[in-house]
């Protein structure tokens, strides 16, 4: 397929390798630079023009909106506007009105899995769109990725991608508490990851991800909390299930309380760290 690919930052630049790799002819547009091994165009519309599927992968929905005005008139009717950013679900919504208007395939399919998901061709996309969005997306997202869960109309891969989110930044919080707690109480870190994976407590925070260097399987933690998964993109997903929450009229107190929680963090030191440096940051703190 040709391929329009705007948007080759950390994530953008390794999935459009993927494609490039598996044969599809790809123009790249980024306002900064496009990796080597691509063809690069000079605008955003010229690498939508006369492109079968446009990809964007951009930092938020008001990029995302500003791009979309320009490509898609660029962009051949019948073609695919495939946005895999994480944005808020009204700039999806938005966008895909806006493309369906003009004859156009529309499809929000945010990915989770992060940048060596990316590279190794292993994200998950939760997708939201038509049937026919999907179908003609499906090809590219199964090189992207390792799995593709089709949720519904547009925005319903924002929806997904927010509410998981939502409740991973929730899990991560409590297992950092319950360790900070049990450090208090005397309790060995080993102990209480050994009881919690197989009790009820268990969570992919803890299971999978465990925050307490040394214990549980290797996660950033071991690394000194290198990321992984920014505490600033936690509270990001995390901003946006609460904009989402306020438009929708939804009761979310504990997801409201883990973006104060985020932000509190990312701007008292914890910007570049992993989301699960939320432990050592808990550990120093009293009750007051
Ligand atoms: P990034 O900042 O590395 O990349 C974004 C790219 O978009 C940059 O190269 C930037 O120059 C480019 N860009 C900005 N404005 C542009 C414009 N008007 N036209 C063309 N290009 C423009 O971000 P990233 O880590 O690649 O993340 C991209 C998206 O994926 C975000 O929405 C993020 O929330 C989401 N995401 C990231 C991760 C992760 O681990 N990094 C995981 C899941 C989802």
């Amino acid at each position: 397929m040709k391929i329009g690919f705007i948007g080759l930052g950390n994530m953008g630049a390794p999935m459009a390798a993927n494609l490039v790799a598996a044969g599809h002819d790809v123009v790249a547009f980024d306002v900064a630079n496009v990796p080597a091994g691509m063809t690069s165009a000079d605008t955003g519309a010229e690498a939508a023009s006369g492109a079968d599927v446009v990809i964007t992968m951009l930092p938020n929905g008001a990029i995302l909106r500003s791009v979309a005005d320009e490509v898609i008139p660029a962009m051949t009717p019948g073609a695919l506007l495939l946005d895999c950013s994480t944005v808020d679900v009204a700039s999806a919504r938005d966008v895909a009105v806006m493309a369906e208007g003009v004859g156009l395939l529309a499809a929000d399919a945010p990915v989770s899995g992060g940048t060596v998901g990316a590279e190794n061709g292993t994200l998950t996309f939760m997708a939201g769109g038509s049937e026919a969005a999907f179908a003609k997306a499906s090809p590219l997202l199964d090189i992207m990725g390792q799995k593709a869960v089709h949720c519904g109309d547009a925005g319903a891969g924002q929806a997904a991608k927010i509410c998981n989110n939502m409740i991973l930044g929730i899990t991560m919080i409590g297992t950092c508490e319950a360790f900070a707690l049990a450090d208090k109480l005397g309790l060995d870190r080993q102990a209480m990851f050994d009881v919690v994976s197989t009790s009820s407590g268990q969570s992919w925070s803890m299971n999978t991800y465990c925050p307490a260097p040394g214990v549980g399987p290797q996660s950033p933690s071991d690394n000194d909390y290198k990321p992984g998964f920014a505490a600033e993109l936690m509270l990001k997903d995390l901003n946006l299930s609460q904009q989402a929450a306020g438009d929708a009229d939804a009761a979310t107190p504990l997801g409201a309380h883990a973006a104060e929680m985020y932000r509190a963090f990312v701007e008292g030191g914890g910007e570049g760290m992993d989301f699960s440096a939320m432990l050592p940051h808990l550990a120093k703190q009293g009750r007051s």
